[in-house]
């Protein structure tokens, strides 16, 4: 079906595919809750997150800056540009803000809080975890706060459960030496999991971590917040999905608040899902998917290779893209049957894969306003994709990192490396830029007139830059 097709049967499905433009042309849309200073911001920013040196140095960098120059001049120059541009905020006030102009564009907050682990770190346990712990189940109230009708957020596992015994997890799971009914046994009446694979010291740990897990499942019953657990390595990713399953048997029952991450850059996606969702049904609860291509492409390719075992990974972008489309399109067929019980995010920055989800609606019936399926982008990329769904009516979240710059510059440096390949095709979003630049929208605004030194700098730099 033609995009002339999807706009043409549009008026059966509500406001939605009525008026989206499905090139994502509309600047207007994508740039209406954005100051000069943002656009400027935004351009800037993207073009230097395409030089490898910077993305593969910025935590050097900022660690240089901290010494030599000092906190307060790094917070001065950094957390109104990187920082404000990729993150929420630090304090409930500046994360409500940057939500309230998210939310006037029509799009809504996935909060995250950021937390890495990754196997062999020797940091304390139960403190760390203890305080993983507090952060996390604030972080579902604060989703409650700010975002009324659906609130969504973020969780890493390994935040709470060390990565080590997930990592131990995984192969249990693989060989079929633990299951999703003992783990969900436990956390639904104490029954202790026996495992002689484990030892004394990883059950106690195990049985700790599955405490917490359950303490943030409670809570995200409670208070009507849909928790997304993200994937991470394949040597993770299977020990999460255990822990995660046992999660939506006990708290999906009637409306998917636990959802897994499946990630289409992996040759086995579409078997995952399959797998998955045939556990619950199996237990006759709901589904939740979060469907992305997958951030972690470089260091699974390499570590296949060091071990000599077949690469993971999709033999090329296509291949991914294919994934991606037929992952989705088995989800969607699935919601067409059982209409809520199912729910996605179509995590992508990617027009085609939101183009071909949105054809794929239409020609399933499924009315978008229902909310089964929505669309999801990182905060600071492709805002055109997010603010055109948004202003069309379609729900479309932007996962927000909240935090200090300390504990969310890592992160990003993270995010920057996994995403290179993105941020360098974000590159198209300068030239929107350029384009809003040159149509003349350049109102010097209130913040420009303020007058600060840096962003005059910047505006005059940019000006230059566009010719
Ligand atoms: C809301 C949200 C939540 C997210 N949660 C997670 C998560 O839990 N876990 C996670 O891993 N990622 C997560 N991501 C990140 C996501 O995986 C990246 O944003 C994604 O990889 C970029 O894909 P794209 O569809 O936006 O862009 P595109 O630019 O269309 O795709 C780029 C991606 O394609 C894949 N790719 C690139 N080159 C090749 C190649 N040669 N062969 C095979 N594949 C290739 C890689 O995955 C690369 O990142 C999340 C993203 C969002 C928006």
């Amino acid at each position: 079906m033609g995009e002339e097709n999807v706009k043409n049967l549009k008026s059966e499905q509500g406001a939605a595919l009525d008026s989206i433009d499905l090139q994502f042309k509309d600047i207007d849309a994508a740039y209406k809750t954005k100051s000069t200073w943002e656009i400027i911001r935004a351009l800037v920013i993207l073009r230097t997150c395409s030089y490898n040196y910077f993305v593969d140095n910025s935590v050097k960098f900022l660690g240089l800056s901290q010494r030599f120059l000092g906190r307060s001049l790094t917070d001065f120059v950094v957390k109104p540009t990187f920082y404000g541009h990729f993150v929420a905020g630090d304090t409930p006030e500046s994360i409500t803000s940057t939500v309230r102009k998210l939310k006037s564009g029509g799009v809504r907050p996935m909060l995250a809080v950021p937390m890495e682990e990754d196997v062999n770190e020797n940091i304390p346990m139960d403190e760390k975890y203890g305080r993983n712990l507090s952060a996390i189940l604030d972080c579902i109230l604060l989703s409650r706060h700010v975002e009324e009708s659906r609130p969504m957020m973020q969780l890493k596992v390994t935040a709470l459960i060390p990565a080590d015994l997930v990592a131990k997890l995984t192969i249990l799971y693989n060989e079929e030496k633990i299951t999703v009914e003992e783990i969900a046994a436990y956390m639904e009446t104490g029954a202790l999991v026996k495992n002689e694979c484990l030892d004394e010291e990883e059950l106690s740990q195990l049985h700790k971590g599955l405490d917490r897990l359950a303490q943030v499942g409670k809570l995200a019953v409670e208070k009507k917040v849909r928790v997304l657990v993200d994937a991470e390595y394949t040597y993770l990713n299977p020990g999460m999905s255990l822990v995660t399953l046992a999660m939506m048997v006990l708290y999906n029952k009637q409306t998917p608040w636990i959802w897994n991450t499946y990630q289409c850059y992996l040759k086995g996606a579409l078997s995952s899902i399959r797998a998955e969702l045939d556990v619950t049904k199996r237990h006759n609860v709901c589904f939740g998917a979060k469907i992305v291509r997958g951030a972690y492409m470089e260091k699974e390719k390499l570590l296949a290779l060091n071990e000599q075992r077949e690469d993971p990974i999709n033999p090329s972008l296509d291949a991914t893209g294919d994934m991606y489309n037929a992952v989705v399109n088995a989800m969607l067929e699935h919601i067409k049957d059982v209409g809520t019980k199912c729910n996605i995010i179509v995590a992508s920055s990617n027009e085609g894969a939101v183009r071909t989800t949105i054809q794929r609606l239409d020609q399933l019936g499924i009315d978008p306003g229902e909310d089964s399926v929505c669309f999801g982008q990182l905060m600071g990329m492709a805002d055109h994709v997010s603010f055109s769904l948004g202003s069309a009516g379609f729900p479309v979240y932007k996962s927000m990192p909240y935090g200090t710059l300390e504990d969310t510059i890592p992160y990003l440096s993270r995010r920057a490396q996994e995403n290179r390949s993105v941020l360098q095709e974000s590159l198209h979003e300068p030239f929107s830029l350029h384009e809003v630049l040159k149509r003349g929208n350049l109102s010097v605004n209130a913040q420009l007139l303020s007058g600060d030194p840096l962003v005059v700098h910047i505006f005059e730099a940019t000006l230059e830059a566009c010719g």
